[in-house]
């Protein structure tokens, strides 16, 4: 039998709970207190993956190392343990059918009616149990996507039933997060709809082991004696999650509520006696005393759902907090700016940073925007589609090719600066084609890539179709916007900065996806840093 711990993260009575956060925080303390831990998410959508979903679904499309394009919870998975995840940390309903599916055309099944129960159930499980298997995490947590009593969720639901029985109870573990609403009419905090949740659970034959109450208010010992009374629970198993300023607040409010001490003693994990927080602790001090200020903008297309750029938001935090300086970010839509406004919208930010993006919706927005910045030496990061929409205005304006652009916009260019890859010329399907994972780079000297990594050689994650066409680098060069990172494989640009300016970088990766607390981007960081000095 496996000596991997599973601990389950369910939500009910309303999603966007913070199960991500609460999944992370608890994880993060387990890893402080020297056990190796991963989170995986399960999400019940029907989609292979959210690769093909538009930003306002369900926000940011995140990229692992390996090249899969996952939910946005492991981000903050990522961003809260340090630890790369992979493809296994998110599984979709969609994924499991398409497996489910192509055995049975294959005829693994020999003959068999596939059937929710067992096929489609086995499949989530042994997608869970893959993490502990393969990688020998000491606990992995899985948090179930959706909220329970959900259509969707059921057979995820119904795999945990079956595993808590195959594992066994030290093994496994339900955490259960729920709502308690405060009703300021009377004054009142309601349990309520907590008891109905775990009745939920419990019809679906699951007793949930500790509940996590979101709450804004503090709840008292009689609050908690009567949730653990109504939902079977003890009563150090009512813990609270009080609405924090940062979600990088969460583990330590965790701490004090001694949800890893509960889960230690429910599961039988030996307690060191260590915990390794201090780094935590001192971004934190770090993140509420800052010592500037800075206001930088973020010009994008899909401004009005901030989560849509939950990475760069989280990366500007870290990056923040490394220069004891609070980011003040503001959103700007790439199709409000137009000639005529863009020198009066843009002025007095300290720093522009160009978002990555699809399509010619805003993109000449995203141009101008590029173009204040170079005008004006306002430090300058352009991040995928923003590292092209530098080089085109580059090409238009400096260069003077007239009507220069990316092929993405406009296939008839007379100067086609950005241009599809060669392998990617024939590929017809949308979904996981693109250049997607980590590539290898390779730093040129004394540039200001290489001075924010100080490294020679970096691996970065890309989510791409489109390069810089490598035929003009000559011409970009002698005007002084030179090429400082270059795929040591293909020669690929990766890397654009401009020689003749006070901090403009543009990259054709996604350095926001492997910003951390512990560890922040360098570009993050010192861009920020140009932005104070
Ligand atoms: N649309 C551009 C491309 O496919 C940029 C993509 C992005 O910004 N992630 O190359």
């Amino acid at each position: 039998m496996s000596t991997t711990k599973y601990i389950f993260v369910t939500g009910g009575v309303t999603s966007s709970l913070g199960k991500g956060i609460i999944s992370a925080s608890l994880a993060k303390l387990l890893q402080a207190r020297g056990f190796s831990v991963t989170i995986q998410k399960l999400d019940p959508y029907i989609n292979v993956d959210p690769g093909t979903l538009n930003p306002y679904e369900h926000g940011e499309c995140y990229v692992t190392i390996d090249g899969a394009e996952t939910d946005l919870d492991l981000g903050h998975y990522e961003r809260f343990l340090s630890i790369p995840t992979t493809q296994a940390n998110n599984v979709t309903t969609g994924r499991i059918y398409q497996t489910v599916i192509n055995k049975e055309r294959r005829g693994d099944y020999l003959g068999k009616t596939v059937q929710v129960i067992p096929h489609i159930t086995d499949e989530i499980k042994r997608g869970i149990k893959l993490l502990g298997k393969k990688h020998k995490f000491d606990v992995v947590i899985t948090e179930i996507g959706g909220t329970v009593g959900d259509i969707e969720s059921l057979p995820y639901i119904e795999a945990v039933r079956q595993l808590k029985w195959e594992l066994g109870v030290l093994n496994t573990l339900v955490i259960h997060l729920t709502l308690v609403p405060y009703l300021s009419a009377s004054a009142e905090l309601k349990t309520k709809p907590t008891q109905h949740s775990v009745k939920v659970l419990l019809e679906n034959g699951i007793q949930p082991n500790i509940l996590v109450l979101r709450t804004e208010h503090d709840l008292n010992t009689e609050i908690r004696k009567k949730v653990a009374l109504f939902c079977n629970v003890e009563l150090d198993s009512v813990v609270q999650s009080i609405d924090v300023s940062t979600i990088y607040e969460v583990p330590l409010n965790m701490l004090k509520e001694k949800l890893d001490v509960t889960v230690m003693k429910k599961m039988g994990l030996a307690d060191s006696g260590k915990l390794g927080l201090d780094s935590w602790k001192k971004f934190i001090s770090k993140l509420k005393n800052p010592k500037a200020s800075v206001k930088i903008v973020l010009v994008g297309k899909y401004v009005e759902l901030p989560d849509a750029y939950k990475s760069i938001n989280e990366s500007f935090i870290h990056a923040g907090a490394s220069n004891e300086c609070s980011v003040k970010l503001d959103f700007v839509h790439s199709e409000e700016l137009t000639a005529e406004n863009y020198n009066n919208r843009l002025k007095g930010y300290k720093g522009i940073l160009v978002a990555p993006g699809f399509g010619d919706r805003g993109i000449e927005g995203k141009i101008l925007a590029a173009r204040y910045a170079r005008e004006n030496n306002i430090p300058f990061l352009g991040i995928c589609l923003g590292l092209q929409c530098a080089i085109i205005e580059f090409a238009r304006n400096v260069l003077k090719f007239e009507n220069a652009h990316s092929t993405e916009m406009e296939s008839k260019t007379p100067y086609p600066v950005i241009d599809l890859m060669e392998e990617q010329k024939g590929i017809i399907e949308k979904g996981g084609t693109m250049r997607l994972g980590g590539y290898p780079c390779v730093l040129k000297k004394n540039t200001l890539a290489s001075k924010a990594y100080q490294a020679r050689k970096i691996l970065e994650r890309h989510r791409h179709r489109y390069e810089f066409n490598s035929y003009y680098l000559r011409d970009f060069e002698n005007a002084g916007m030179i090429a400082s990172g270059i795929n040591p494989e293909t020669e690929l640009v990766e890397i654009m900065e401009l020689t003749d300016h006070k901090w403009f970088v543009g990259v054709q990766f996604h350095p926001e996806y492997s910003s951390t607390v512990i560890k922040p981007h360098p570009l993050f960081v010192d861009f920020v840093k140009a932005t104070i000095t």
